[in-house]
Formats: structure tokens, C-alpha cells, sequence
């Protein structure tokens, strides 16, 4: 088990803490995804994760054993582990297939190929094996600075944005097979991300970071249904963030009315002839399977899924079926 406490770290001490007293524990196999906005210290803390930076208060260790930063170790990085950051850090002039065997023994070279192979093909690039890295594209690089981590078959696998250069049908093939590789292996990986589908698909917890603090740590799950505050759900995309009690038979303080929201997901407004309230479409955008409407319901805006395009102007009645309030 991977585990972090009360992890404090600042780049120079007059500056805010770029990571703030954070906590939580990754079981062996577990994928974790980590989020938030740019800034939030996504790459901060897998730095300090896997011993490229000293942190200033708390711990980390791994299986029960302390990890030290660089001031403690030799070579930076703990063997366990590998890193992959967003500056792929590979040598140009030699091959594709060296470059993913470059930490690799040469003791028994025929195995090293099959691990080099092995690697190349869960990220789809072993038709490129033989090409140089300056004649690829920069997903391909990625692509081959990941293979370089797996061939390793590291411990804990520590992912920086690892989709962030590629396009979306190859994004979801790759996803798909470097988690199953992963998985299959029992690696335990971590990555970060602002894509919020990454981390659904692939997770099974949720790390949200805002400005170096932890926010909430869950399964996907939960996360959604129960989001820490309106920050946490506005990852999630759209969702209609209502006051409490105008929708909802709560009633909170009055203080409290201000520091809640009635959080409304799009799939969760059902709009149908018996609905509670009328409101008034301004738009509706094909989102792939089902429209994204737009609509007014006194000086509220709303947005909800329907199976069928609604013409601007029209007017829909809906129901508002949920009672979760999240602070604001
Ligand atoms: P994220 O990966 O979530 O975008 P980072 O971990 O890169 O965020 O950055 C967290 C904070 O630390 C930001 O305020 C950023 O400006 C600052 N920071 C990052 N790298 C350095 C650095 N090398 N020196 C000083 N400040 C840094
Ligand atoms: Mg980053």
C-alpha cells in the first residue's frame, strides 16, 4: 500500500503551499486518478510521490517502508517506481525499441525484446519500433515514454496528462489497454488529468486538488453522487447548480441557503407534459445520442438531456425529482 500523510510542500517559502496537508492511501492494484485545475499541484505531487522533490512535512511510504526525497538518495526516483512526465525525456538518435529498452538487462537479450515488444504493443506502436523518436508526432512520443515505464514493470506506475496528446479514438483504445495491462500486471497507477472521463472510465478512486489541498478522495461513484462542493461537480460538465428550496421541498437556515446549492445533473431533469414547472427552450445541441436543452424557468437557465430536439421559444414542463444539495 502506498500511503501519504499530512504531505506539505512549497517550491520556495514565500510562496503558497504548493501542496497542502494531504492524505490518502493507494491499495496495491488500484488505478487513481487525480484531478483539478491547471495549478492545483497534479504534477507537484506525483513528483514528490516518486522522490523528485523534498518535501517540507509529512510522509510517504510504500508497503509499510518510508520513502526520503532526493536529499536522502543518490539517484532521484525510487526503483518501485517509474515516472512518467510531460517532457518525454527520449533519446533521438536511437531507435523506438531502444528507447523502451534502454533500463532493460541485456542479460538475456531475447527476453528483453519480448518485454520490449510487450510494451510497444499495449500502447499500439509496435509497427513503429524501428523509426527514430525525432520522426514522430508528439502522441506517438508519449506513447513511447509510456512504453518505456510498462516494459519496466515498475510497482507503482506514476502517469503525468498520459492521454493529453492523443485524439479520442485512440485515446479510448490505449486507455482501455494500458489499465487492462496494468491491471492484469498488478501495478498500481496514478496519473493525473483534466479530463474527467479519463478518470471515469479508468479509476476506481478520485483524487480532486484545488489550489494544493485535497478535496475529496472517493470512488467515481461517489464522487458524483455526493461531489464535495460546486467545484467538484462542475468537473463533471454541465449541471444546473439551483438555490435550495426553490425546486425542492428543503429547507435549510438561512445562512446555510446561501452556502448550498440543489445540485441538478442534465439527466436528472426530466421534462415531460406532467412536469411541476413550465419553462422556455432557448436552445437545443445534438450531443451525440441525446440533445442538450437549454431552457428558462423564471430568471433560472437550466440544461438537461431529452431524446428529441425542441425548438427554440417552445414550452416544455419538468420535474426536478432529486433533493442533493452541495456547498457552494
Ligand atoms: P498542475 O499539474 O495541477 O497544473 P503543478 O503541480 O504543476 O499543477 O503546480 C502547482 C503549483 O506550483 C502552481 O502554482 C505552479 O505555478 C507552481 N509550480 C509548479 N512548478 C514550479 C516550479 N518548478 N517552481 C515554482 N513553482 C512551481
Ligand atoms: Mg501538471
Amino acid at each position: 500500500m502506498l500511503s501519504i500523510q499530512n504531505l506539505d510542500f512549497s517550491y520556495n517559502s514565500a510562496q503558497q503551499k504548493a501542496i497542502d496537508s494531504i492524505s490518502f492511501d493507494v491499495n496495491k492494484g488500484e488505478v487513481i486518478s487525480i484531478i483539478g485545475e491547471s495549478g492545483s499541484g497534479k504534477s507537484t505531487l506525483l513528483r514528490l510521490i516518486y522522490g523528485l522533490e523534498d518535501f517540507t512535512q509529512g510522509e510517504i511510504s510504500w508497503n509499510d517502508v518510508k520513502l526520503k526525497g532526493p536529499a536522502f538518495n543518490i539517484l532521484p526516483g525510487h526503483k518501485m517506481m517509474k515516472h512518467v512526465a510531460q517532457d518525454y525525456e527520449l533519446l533521438d538518435f536511437v531507435t523506438v525499441g531502444e528507447n523502451v529498452g534502454k533500463f532493460l538487462s541485456n542479460f538475456d537479450l531475447d527476453h528483453k525484446q519480448k518485454q520490449i515488444d510487450e510494451a510497444l504493443r499495449v500502447v499500439e506502436m509496435l509497427d513503429l519500433k524501428d523509426q527514430f523518436p525525432n520522426k514522430l508526432s508528439g502522441g506517438q512520443r508519449q506513447r513511447v515514454s509510456i512504453a518505456r515505464a510498462l516494459a519496466q514493470k515498475p510497482e507503482v506506475l506514476l502517469l503525468d496528462e498520459p492521454f493529453s496528446n492523443l485524439d479520442q479514438s485512440l485515446k479510448l483504445t490505449i486507455r482501455e489497454k494500458l489499465i487492462d495491462w496494468c491491471k492484469a500486471n498488478q501495478i498500481t497507477v496514478i496519473f493525473t488529468t483534466h479530463d474527467l472521463q479519463d478518470a471515469f472510465y479508468t479509476s476506481d478512486r478520485i483524487l480532486v486538488l484545488q489550489k494544493g489541498r485535497k478535496l475529496q478522495y472517493d470512488e467515481v461513484e461517489k464522487v458524483r453522487e455526493k461531489p464535495y462542493n460546486s467545484y467538484v461537480a462542475k468537473l463533471f460538465g454541465y449541471v444546473n447548480l439551483l438555490d435550495v428550496g426553490k425546486y425542492n421541498k428543503l429547507k435549510l437556515s438561512d445562512i446555510d441557503m446561501f452556502n448550498y446549492y440543489q445540485l441538478v445533473y442534465p439527466d436528472e431533469v426530466w421534462i415531460h407534459v406532467d412536469g411541476d414547472y413550465y419553462g422556455e427552450v432557448i436552445d437545443s445541441k445534438f450531443q451525440g445520442r441525446d440533445y442538450l436543452i437549454r431552457f428558462k424557468h423564471d430568471e433560472s437557465n437550466f440544461v438537461a438531456y431529452f431524446p428529441f430536439i425542441l425548438n427554440k421559444g417552445a414550452k416544455i414542463k419538468f420535474s426536478i425529482p432529486n433533493n442533493r444539495i452541495v456547498k457552494a
